[in-house]
């Protein structure tokens, strides 16, 4: 199994000495999101469990409406809890679980429209720092861009919102945060939605990287952070902003940029280091690279 596992993180592109280290433990939690979880689901389990550094549970709650108190996951083991879910608000006692999860040195990914939730929890919004929709507005937190530095825009209005789906370059503004190390400074992101004019707390955020929001796409003219690492207690969140997906097409996912970073960050937040590499095939300044 340990082979078969190997040999298909090398067709991946991914053959590394991660493959050796220990396996980590991931719980995908999804169930309601206003994207197709059911999809992209799969792929992430595939993404992740293909590059040989992580084992992944996925946890489903129910549907809108449905008796959230019917599933209470364990985070026994679990190094990272990863959350494609935007939808009711998850029970209150696997909330404080999550909480001190994160809080006593765990790890928390969120994408994409998972930075929609939760819009009146706040422990959740310091986790991702920023998020967008749900009646979001000044009262969240300040809006966050960078012009030359991180900009905190208090200024009153909605939060979150975005132009129309193209593909985009993504800036680094901390090429030597781990996740980001080794990646080019720009490089080309398969067509997505660019979220922008998110707001939240935003306290312990590192933005790792933007991309212009062109007006010309119907954005805002800003450079908008898309990929954030935050600190909540002793845990660490990495939130992607990528990831759009309204089908089985899974474009925006299926960019060897978007995987990379999944994986580094994922790592990262479960442990804090990053081992798994940069692939030969990530995208240039000018070319989208993707995987089927
Ligand atoms: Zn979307």
């Amino acid at each position: 199994m340990k082979r078969l596992v190997a040999a298909l993180g090398c067709s991946l592109g991914l053959c590394s000495s991660a493959l050796n280290a220990e396996t980590l433990k991931v719980l995908l939690i999804d169930g309601q999101n206003n994207h197709d979880w059911r999809s992209s689901t799969p792929h992430l389990k595939k993404v992740l469990e293909g590059s040989g550094r992580f084992s992944v549970e996925v946890v489903t709650f129910p549907g809108k409406g449905g008796d959230m108190t019917s599933i209470h996951p364990s985070l026994e083991g679990v190094k990272v809890v990863l959350s494609n879910y935007n939808g009711d608000l998850w029970p209150e006692e696997f909330r404080s679980d999550f909480v001190n999860f994160v809080r006593a040195g765990g790890g928390f990914v969120s994408v994409h429209a998972a930075d929609n939730a939760f819009a009146k929890w706040p422990e959740y919004n310091e986790m991702i720092g920023v998020g967008g929709w749900e009646g979001r507005s000044e009262k969240s937190g300040p809006w966050l861009y960078w012009q030359d530095k991180i900009v905190r825009d208090v200024t009153p209005g909605p939060g979150g919102s975005h132009g129309a789906q193209h593909a985009f370059k993504l800036v680094t503004r901390e090429p030597h945060h781990p996740i980001m190390e080794g990646l080019p400074t720009e490089w080309m992101h398969a067509k997505d939605e660019l979220y922008d004019r998110l707001r939240g707390p935003a306290n312990n955020v590192t933005v790792l990287a933007t991309a212009y929001s062109d007006p010309a796409t119907r954005g805002t003219g800003k450079n908008e952070p898309l990929l954030f690492a935050i600190a909540f207690g002793s845990g660490r969140v990495f939130h992607t902003a990528l990831g759009h997906n309204n089908g089985p097409d899974l474009t925006s996912q299926k960019c060897v940029g978007f995987i990379t970073t999944l994986l580094r960050g994922t790592e990262w937040a479960a442990t804090g280091k990053v081992t798994i590499p940069v692939p030969a095939d990530f995208p240039t300044d000018t070319a989208v690279r993707s995987r089927e």
